[in-house]
């Protein structure tokens, strides 16, 4: 185990009095022990840590992760279930938003009543909130595949191009570059299908006076990027070229605010309330944004629900938007880091009204 995030395992354990946790969500793996395959289960004991997987990923477990030991397993359940038995656990912690039902059954059935089985939700949200130097690293580096993409595909942006053009440019060029995945299905919503928040590309062409939103993202060493860019193309009515203007305000006031102890849903509030105020608030409907890392959508939500405030080293987004059926629609999308004293973005294409002049 990663000796830091162990020790986040740990209090956890004491915490909630906890004999063990088993981990099935395979970020969590990544971070704890840097294991990158698609199957396993990551059993933490309080002097112990046991990586289970299956033939195919002996080697790679072997050489890559960080446990005290690895069990290669034939059968996922009754290797889980011996381990457990061995070491007399009663009380055994999981990770509940990845367990589903028929998983948690078997397993509860498995372990017979001397065990309880309790889902941990809260209790492990937070685990990769605040990211290391290493992570702001790959973050960082994703986020620049961003900008030297969009550099890139920009020029390609024309009346008669359709959307699927631009998104499939922009995801040859994100990985010859060296992005390792799409971060998402990207969007890109033109014209009216702008007022779709999550219009992914289709056939529809570009047109002259329209808005295209185009939001995309990579992955490097795990870790992604997020990012949102309204283009005009040509001169767009004045209307959107308003929401625009709103939109982009809205994103700066919540930048502004950014710093620790800051409540997070005072962000939602502050870019909500712009909108609101220029007449706007039933056309934003989503939260102004997520924390971004090694899943592109994770703790913590940015809303008006969420509770916590910020803390130096967390990387969430900025992404207001309007969205007016048979109009049209504007997102504008930043991923940041908290620091010290306020934030520092890590998406760095210019979001400023650009007008693409054919
Ligand atoms: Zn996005
Ligand atoms: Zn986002």
């Amino acid at each position: 185990m990663i000796q830091q995030r162990n020790h986040l395992i740990q209090n956890i354990l004491i915490a909630e009095k906890l004999d063990a946790v088993l981990i099935f969500g395979l970020a969590n793996i990544r971070y704890l022990c840097g294991f990158t395959g698609t199957d396993g289960v990551l059993l933490v004991k309080t002097n112990e840590s046991v990586f289970l997987t299956d033939s195919r990923y002996s080697d790679q477990a072997q050489t890559q992760v960080r446990s005290d030991r690895v069990h290669c397993y034939n059968n996922k359940l009754k290797a889980i279930v011996a381990e457990l038995t061995s070491c007399q656990s009663q009380c055994v912690g999981f990770d509940a938003d990845v367990v589903n039902v028929t998983l948690f059954n078997e397993l509860t059935a498995m372990v017979g009543g001397g065990c309880e089985l309790r889902p941990l939700n809260r209790q492990l949200e937070p685990l990769r909130g605040i990211k290391s130097r290493d992570e702001l690293a790959a973050l960082k580096a994703a986020a620049n595949l961003n900008k030297q993409a969009f550099e890139k595909v920009l020029p390609l942006m024309r009346a008669g191009v359709t959307e699927r053009d631009i998104s499939l440019e922009l995801e040859l060029t994100l990985k010859r570059l060296g992005g390792e995945a799409n971060a998402f299905d990207f969007i890109v919503a033109s014209g009216v299908r702008g007022a779709l928040p999550h219009g992914v590309a289709s056939d529809k062409q570009l047109q002259t006076g329209e808005l295209v939103t185009i939001d995309f993202g990579t992955r490097v060493d795990g870790y992604h990027s997020d990012e949102t860019v309204t283009v005009a193309l040509g001169e767009v009515d004045r209307k959107l070229r308003q929401i625009f203007d709103i939109v982009l305000e809205a994103h700066d006031s919540a930048l502004a605010a950014i710093r620790p102890g800051v409540a997070i849903c005072d962000l939602d509030a502050i870019a909500r309330d712009f909108i609101v105020a220029a007449g706007y608030g039933k056309y934003f409907g989503h939260g102004l944004g997520h924390g971004v890392g090694l899943e592109v959508h994770e703790y913590p939500a940015v809303s008006s629900r969420t509770e916590q405030n910020l803390v130096e080293g967390m990387v969430i987004t900025i992404e207001p938007g309007i969205y007016i059926p048979d109009l049209g629609g504007v997102r504008i999308e930043d991923t940041i880091v908290v620091t010290a004293d306020g934030f520092e973005a890590l998406t760095s294409i210019p979001k400023q009204f650009k007008q693409i002049n054919l």
